[in-house]
């Protein structure tokens, strides 16, 4: 497999391992799969270099993925703010994992750059990280993952026979869930390589699949009827779909951290669909989360940053609006009317 990471960064990063002894891997706001993946299995490798290891994230996140080795151990911020607070102030080395703005931190960001005597390390897969004030980046936006970028790291680090079955669990998982169980951004051969070496650690793979994606409420399971039958706007003319959810419709189906991950996906199995975009009154803040998913070439991302206070990959995007839902579903067809020239380019086959 081609190397690809710069030998002094890797001298660097190893250097400032082991003159480190308090080390805080954090990751973006309302943690996914490969957010999570990527502290534990950083966590793992670390505590095996016998380093004092917190992993922080800034609020929760879902059910599915507390069976991951090492989960029990991760702090919320949200919730123990008091407590955290010290720990934060004596580190020594920060891990940014799988971001690439302050802002994805949310409150995390003030106490953790309040810290200005720790050296920051940016580990990410999104493109234009707006983090200047990292010592260190580990920046690939061609990588379908954080985890990814992390398998390449610690293999650099140590060599491939020293990553254990618990960090391989870790990293298959954020290479899974970051790429949709490999059915998008994940066309690149070296993807398989490091999937056959993980099988190779002893993981299982069908397993790790069931646990994440098989693990849903009856709840879950009706609101996603409710919002494909009631509440799914098709707009053939742009092959474009909005999906959308109040707070109240949430509740009725007594929603729970993580219950609408992957509804965005749906739209796109229907024919001819390049857009599908989720508006949902967020359960947590008072504003509206907005997902966008796309096939082919169409830029999300472009269209999060411009309508949507938000960015992402090209195919998986992300923001928030402050408004009511009438007015945000109002500002995405305005999105998909302006998109209308790509939305309607003919499809590459
Ligand atoms: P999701 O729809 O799963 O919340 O987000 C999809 C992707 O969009 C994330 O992996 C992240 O890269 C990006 N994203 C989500 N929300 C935001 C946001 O508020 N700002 C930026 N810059 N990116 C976001
Ligand atoms: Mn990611």
């Amino acid at each position: 497999m081609e190397k690809f990471l710069p030998l002094e960064h890797i001298e660097k990063l190893r250097t400032l391992i082991t003159t480190a002894q308090n080390i805080v891997l954090t990751c973006h706001v309302s943690p996914d799969g490969d957010a999570i993946g990527a502290m534990l299995a950083m966590k793992n490798f670390l505590e095996r270099k016998g380093k004092q290891v917190l992993a922080v994230v800034p609020n929760i996140y879902p059910d599915f993925l507390k069976w991951l080795p090492g989960a029990c151990d991760i702090c919320i911020y949200e919730k123990n703010e008091e407590v955290l607070l010290p720990k934060l102030t004596c580190a020594d080395l920060f891990f940014f994992l799988d971001f690439n703005g302050l802002n994805r931190m949310s409150t995390l960001a003030e106490p953790v750059m309040e810290n200005t005597n720790a050296v920051r390390v940016l580990v990410d897969h999104h493109l234009n990280p707006e983090l200047n004030s990292c010592h260190l980046m580990f920046s690939y936006a061609e990588m379908s993952s954080t985890c990814e970028l992390l398998y390449h790291l610690l293999v650099e680090l140590e060599g491939e026979d020293n990553l254990t079955h618990d960090e391989a669990v870790c990293i298959y998982t954020g290479m899974m869930t970051d790429t949709g169980g490999f059915t998008y951004n994940s066309n690149r051969s070296s993807v398989y390589y490091i999937i056959a070496k993980l099988l190779e650690k002893g993981i299982d793979k069908d397993k790790i699949y069931r646990n994440v994606f098989y693990d849903y409420s009856a709840d879950r399971f009706r609101l996603l009827g409710f919002m494909l039958y009631v509440k799914m706007d098709i707009l053939p003319e742009y092959n474009a779909v909005l999906l959308s959810l109040t707070r109240e419709e949430q509740k009725r189906f007594s929603h729970k951290k993580g219950d609408t991950e992957g509804f965005v996906n749906m739209p796109l199995q229907i024919r001819g669909t390049r857009l599908s975009i989720f508006l949902r009154e967020n359960t947590e803040q008072d504003n509206i989360r907005v997902s966008l998913r796309s096939v082919d070439d169409f830029p999300c991302n472009q269209m999060a940053a411009e309508f949507f206070n938000g960015g992402g990959h090209l195919n998986a995007s992300g923001g928030q609006l402050e408004c009511s839902l009438d007015e945000a579903l109002e500002i995405a067809r305005k999105a998909v009317r302006k998109y209308a020239p790509l939305l309607r380019g003919n499809k590459i086959s």
